[in-house]
């Protein structure tokens, strides 16, 4: 489309456009009912079946099993790092966190708030540029769970597979930046979320997968807004959901799966990543800053050989129709993020321009 540039934002992010012609439609007159999605009542026919596709379509994606609740929680990731200890953090029990980034660092110090916890993992060593061997885990006695981030956006660096947890002790996963870029093993987590605005679809809806005994564990006086028992039991309509972030994301989950689910999502993620890291790998004038094999499938990050170079870097790359390439203020340099909805022909436009600034430049 000509009037779409080549869209490389770390979140939100870029979405399919398919769906978002479809949201187009639907924002005016949905199912032919004279009512935009927006306008629905929550309660109402309309919704009910959008809420219930939504679910639906991401059961059949993540093959979910039947004892896990599929709900859908405003407050961001963020609001995660907090309600995931209020409701699965006992008293006089520790929480086991493994920490590999900033996402994960800033998890861990909300738990604090809430109870103990133990950095069982730290990648801060290498600077987070690589995640840990599993050999470097040093779990607590017995922890009431395992916290991990799949995917650190900020650095470009993702788990290939679940760590090793000890035996009973459910894996608690933030896959803000990664959830549906890769088949999923659900059975292996006692929680997963993700804030949607990287993968899933808007900012302001979270998707949270929680085994049904976990949902109903938390204290009862934490507030109802923080219970997950309280979403397990009203389907995420105890009050106004976020409506159309739900419908999004519902599309979104219908358009990974028409596209072929979450193999052929996962084959065209290695295809677009591979086209980067292979041109980093043979560039004099770039580098990838992820070691090999903790690469990001989502983000990728590089430098270029000086700030002054990098800034000249952003600026022309803005011009030429590339957004959203400046790395996270924390860590300088450059990042490309190729989150599902990125077209192939993008990071090939991108792996173009870069080889031809490379040229001029070097
Ligand atoms: C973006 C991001 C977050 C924060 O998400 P919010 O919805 O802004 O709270 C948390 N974790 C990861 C891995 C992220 O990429």
């Amino acid at each position: 489309m000509s009037d779409r540039i080549h869209n490389f934002n770390a979140g939100p992010g870029v979405l399919p456009e398919p769906v978002l012609k479809q949201a187009q439609q639907d924002i005016w007159n949905i199912a032919g009912s004279g009512i935009g999605i927006m306008e629905h009542s929550h309660r109402g026919k309309v919704f009910d079946r959008v809420i219930q596709e939504a679910e639906q379509e991401a059961r059949t994606l993540g093959n979910i099993p039947a004892n896990y609740k599929v709900l859908f929680v405003q407050g961001g990731a963020t609001q995660q790092f907090a309600m995931v200890p209020m409701n699965l953090l006992p008293k006089g029990r520790t929480a086991d966190y493994l920490i590999t980034g900033v996402w994960a660092q800033k998890a861990f110090k909300e738990a604090k708030m809430f109870g103990s916890v133990h950095a069982a993992l730290s990648g801060e060593a290498s600077n987070f540029s690589e995640i840990p061997p599993a050999s470097a885990i040093a779990y607590s006695a017995s922890p009431a769970y395992v916290h991990l981030t799949t995917n650190n956006t900020i650095y470009g660096t993702q788990w290939r597979t679940e760590p090793p947890v000890p035996a009973g002790v459910p894996l608690v996963a933030d896959t803000s930046s990664d959830m549906f870029s890769r088949p999923i093993d659900v059975s292996r987590y006692g929680l997963i979320y993700a804030g949607a605005q990287k993968n899933l679809g808007p900012s302001g809806v979270v998707l949270v997968i929680v085994r049904d005994d976990l949902a109903e564990m938390g204290p009862k006086d934490v507030p109802t807004m923080l219970q997950y028992r309280v979403y397990a039991a009203e389907r995420s309509l105890h009050n106004t959901p976020p409506t159309f972030g739900i419908y999004m994301m519902g599309q979104v989950f219908k358009w990974i799966r028409e596209t072929g689910g979450l193999d052929a999502m996962a084959k065209r993620n290695e295809e677009k990543a591979n086209l980067l890291y292979t041109y980093l790998d043979q560039s004099s004038f770039f580098r990838g800053t992820a070691h090999a094999g903790s690469r990001s499938l989502m983000n990728v990050c590089f430098r270029g050989p000086t700030e002054e170079l990098e800034s000249k870097f952003c600026t022309e790359a803005t011009k030429a129709g590339f957004e959203g390439l400046k790395g996270h203020r924390s860590v300088g340099g450059m990042r490309a993020s190729i989150y599902n909805a990125c077209p192939k022909a993008s990071v090939e436009a991108l792996v173009g321009f870069m080889a031809e600034f490379a040229k001029k430049n070097g």
